[in-house]
């Protein structure tokens, strides 16, 4: 039999894996061709892969080679998510590293960004390496975190970027999200900072003052339900400045969940100008409308806040176009008492890892705005070149990494919170039919999902551990 050897693909220690053969899927949705994945890596494409598993087979027996039966299924790069909220340290009753990796796994992410917004905050070098850590010893997908900009996100101070950078997580991402960085000043020394690693600024656009206290969009709906608005322009104005900001220190912006047509408009005027701005869009604001929020229930309460079916429009179409470059779920798990309350005292955010692939599939691909290959650009090869990850999101092709997802899109399923590996119960979606199902998610070369259902982590975790 094949030796056991030690690999260090995905940024950790792994063993290696017995060779796969993927046969019947196709790449992108495109052309079938099987696949033979060893050693981490995609080593054959096409009729080849069949011969080289065969020729394993001959050599050392059946065992030598797993196979996958992945007939009428569409492989695609490893999702790669740039917003993910784990929770870890600090609020481990609502996520942990463990339970958001499972999720992450689940829905076809091979790479997670975890949000700086823990407790306490991620702005040090000491909580990047600890959550970078614990993404390690889970081994279900990575875990790359995200800094914070501003010491516990008071936007009061610099936080301490270039340690952070040096540090073993090697953070590149700098964000306060869930808290706009509304010094101009700060933004400012923040952009210029992270040029000298080649660092950049993910930015939650939100004016203080003009949303303060809001509850949900302004517009009619918040006027009829008398709750505080929270205008379009809070979100325009802070991109506007940022973009302008970028340009005069010629530095990186990255725009989170952008939610208006204007933002768009800003961000699409910003691109035609030469300046470095990548901007994301989660799958709910590609969905849903401000229309929810007359049920009262809680679980359409969320930061940006679900806008009108123009906004949704006009951000389908800046992502198939480009203007909006990348899919970002925002994931956002809650413990149940923090949403099963009154609208007022509810916690803002939804959950989105396992469900993402099922409404951008719904929203854009089967509308027809988007091919798998536009697909795969979004959630995928965009994200990891605006993250730096050379070795994700890397075309279906001999000799890369083996990051890759085997999606059913025939599949339609009924989404059920209470099944996903996620804490977080507070799905928008629950009970709601989606089409799409990922099957299989291959991290470095192991099949750590399959049959829809987790499998074995690059560790070792089994699918029935629980954190
Ligand atoms: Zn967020």
């Amino acid at each position: 039999m094949r030796q056991t050897t030690e690999t260090t693909e995905a940024g950790g220690t792994i063993r290696e894996e017995t060779p796969l053969l993927i046969s019947g899927s196709s790449p992108y949705g495109e052309e079938r061709a099987d696949l033979f994945i060893a050693e981490g890596r995609i080593r054959a494409l096409g009729p080849e892969a069949a011969a080289e598993a065969e020729r394993l087979t001959a050599e050392h027996g059946p065992d030598a080679v797993r196979r996958i039966d992945a007939e009428g299924l569409i492989a695609l790069p490893g999702m790669v998510d740039l917003h993910t909220h784990l929770r870890e340290p600090g609020r481990e009753d609502a996520e942990t590293v463990e339970s958001g990796s499972r999720a992450a796994a689940l829905g076809g992410f091979t790479a997670v960004h975890a949000m700086a917004n823990s407790s306490p905050v991620a702005d040090t070098a000491g909580v990047v390496e600890q959550v970078h850590r614990l993404g390690l010893e889970s081994g279900w997908t990575e875990v790359h975190p995200v800094g914070a900009v501003t010491v516990g996100l008071a936007g009061e101070q610099l936080a301490e970027l270039g340690a952070m950078a040096d540090s073993s997580a090697q953070v590149r991402m700098f964000s306060d999200d869930g808290i706009c960085v509304h010094n101009p000043v700060l933004m400012r020394r923040a952009l210029e900072y992270v040029k000298s690693f080649g660092g950049f600024i993910a930015q939650h656009a939100q004016e203080p003052l003009l949303t303060d206290g809001a509850q949900m969009n302004e517009g009619c709906v918040s006027a009829v339900l008398g709750l505080p608005g929270w205008p379009a322009v809070a979100e325009e104005a802070i991109i506007a400045r940022d973009v302008l900001l970028t340009q005069h220190v010629e530095s990186r912006l990255h725009v989170c969940h952008v939610s208006t047509k204007g933002s768009v408009e800003i961000v699409r005027w910003a691109k035609e100008r030469g300046i470095d701005v990548t901007a994301e869009v989660t799958p709910h604001h590609l969905i849903l409308t401000e229309e929810m929020v007359r049920s009262f229930n809680p679980v359409y309460k969320v930061n940006p806040p679900l806008r009108t079916a123009e906004d949704v429009h006009a951000l389908r179409e800046g992502l198939a176009d480009g203007t909006i470059d990348v899919i970002g779920t925002d994931h956002a798990p809650h413990p149940t008492q923090l949403k099963e309350c009154e609208w007022h005292q509810a916690a803002m955010g939804m959950t989105g890892l396992e469900t993402a692939l099922s409404v951008v599939q719904h929203t854009m691909v089967d509308t027809g705005l988007m091919d798998w290959r536009r697909f795969a650009e979004v959630s995928s090869v965009r994200p990891a070149e605006i993250a730096g990850h050379p070795h994700q999101g890397r075309p279906l092709a001999v000799g890369d990494p083996a990051h890759l997802i085997l999606v059913d899109p025939q599949a339609r399923r009924t989404v059920r919170p209470e099944e996903h590996a996620t804490k977080g119960r507070n799905s928008p979606f629950s009970g709601m039919e989606l089409p799409g199902q990922v099957r299989t998610t291959i991290l470095a070369g192991r099949a750590v999902v399959d049959e829809g259902a987790l499998q074995r982590s690059l560790t070792g975790r089994k699918a029935d551990h629980r954190a």
